[in-house]
């Protein structure tokens, strides 16, 4: 690959946050009620907003998806010396809250079909620990870059073994799986509003169920875990963990453009692939049959052999193109954090996640992105590659 001039064009980022609708509106609302804080009709709004979306019975608004992950866990009755199962190809958020817990992961490798996790990896997980009197508590399944695990036989499994499954829809918002809003497919489902999500509040996230009594008590730990009583009395354990009232406005101005988001999103990754996938050697992520990706981040493969460029290589010629594109998540497998966790690979010592993580690279993606820069985008791997 021969050396290109630097590049004077301004930067195009991957997932910027994208702000246009009734935000300021109803963060002005905030303000003015005078309700600066965790709690507030905002909030309240929000809550029932989201879960009015996503057809759940209940939603309890927190400070981060990783705190949704934490209470769920602790909703499970995941506790020191517990097993949880956890896809093995997503981001370390996922699993830090095994940690917090003190408990023990075990990772699940993806199938090809979703990039998500594989239901017989699974399903051999479960039988394995199950063997070894090992039997796992909960189950966290990702849901990546916008599409939806293939829940049906998940959620079969965790059913037959007793396992609390934990849908992890951190970037799946607005995805549907069989007509059913992706992150409703477990007992407990969370969101991320983080700044590089569908939509964002900054920062914050959700947790949804149809187990009100379990939100409740989430809720309760959520806030210090304060004891109904006039002075400051605690018999829990809590944490601080809800959102800001203002930034649940910020959110509910986002939620009533979800809909155009995914749409966008959608677009732009048609346009990667009419556009692209002509080359060979040049894998776009496959949307599943029946099943709605919000295609969060447009992701493709590159076969080095045929293409002649790594993934790691077309990267470097996109940075140097000041263009922000990232490799797939490194899977947590591989991460030294976790060097001692057993991992179920999809067949024998056969990898999915190995594969994707050494050839995948996600392209810019934002709902903001303008045609524009999404022919620069184009055009510029069409250079990088032609150039090798
Ligand atoms: C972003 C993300 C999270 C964490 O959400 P935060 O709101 O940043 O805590 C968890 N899981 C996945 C898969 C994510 O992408």
């Amino acid at each position: 690959m021969s050396i290109r001039q630097p590049s004077i064009q301004p930067r195009i980022l991957l997932s910027p946050p994208h702000i246009s609708g009734r935000e300021h509106a109803y963060v002005t609302d905030a303000f003015e009620s005078g309700w600066i804080a965790p709690i507030g009709p905002q909030v309240d709004a929000f809550e029932r907003e989201m879960a009015t979306y996503t057809g759940s019975k209940g939603a309890l608004a927190l400070s981060s998806g990783t705190a949704a992950i934490h209470l769920a866990l602790r909703l499970a009755g995941v506790s020191q010396g517990d097993y949880v199962i956890c896809s093995t190809l997503t981001f370390v958020a996922s699993a830090n809250p095994i940690l917090y817990m003190g408990a023990t992961p075990v990772f699940v490798d993806s199938e090809p079909e979703t990039w998500n996790m594989c239901p017989l990896s699974f399903q051999r997980a479960c039988r394995d620990l199950a063997e070894k009197g090992l039997l796992p508590k909960a189950a966290i399944v990702v849901n990546l870059y916008g599409q939806s695990a293939d829940m049906e036989p998940i959620a079969d499994i965790a059913n037959r073994y007793g396992i609390t499954l934990i849908e992890d829809a951190a970037e799946s918002l607005g995805a549907f799986y069989h007509g059913k809003a992706s992150g409703t497919w477990g007992r407990f489902g969370i969101y991320s509003f983080n700044g590089n999500k569908i939509i964002t509040t900054s920062g914050g996230g959700m947790l949804v169920s149809d187990d009100i009594d379990a939100l409740e008590q989430a809720r309760f730990w959520s806030t210090q875990a304060r004891d109904n009583a006039p002075h400051y009395q605690h018999s829990e354990m809590g944490y601080n963990y809800r959102l800001s009232n203002l930034l649940a406005a910020v959110g509910r101005g986002q939620l009533e453009l979800l809909e155009e988001r995914v749409e966008r999103r959608r677009q732009i990754s048609q346009t990667y692939s009419d556009r692209l996938e002509s080359i060979s050697g040049l894998h776009f992520m496959p949307e599943a049959p029946n099943c709605r990706s919000t295609r969060w981040l447009s992701a493709l493969t590159i076969d080095e052999e045929i293409v002649g460029v790594s993934a790691n290589q077309l990267l470097a010629c996109l940075e140097h193109n000041n263009i922000e594109a990232r490799p797939v998540w490194k899977p947590l497998h591989l991460q030294p954090l976790f060097a001692n966790s057993s991992y179920y690979p999809y067949l024998g010592e056969y990898s999915v996640s190995d594969k994707l993580f050494t050839t995948g690279i996600c392209l810019p993606s934002g709902s903001s992105l303008s045609k524009e820069d999404q022919v620069r985008v184009i055009e510029t791997i069409e250079t990088c590659i032609q150039k090798s």
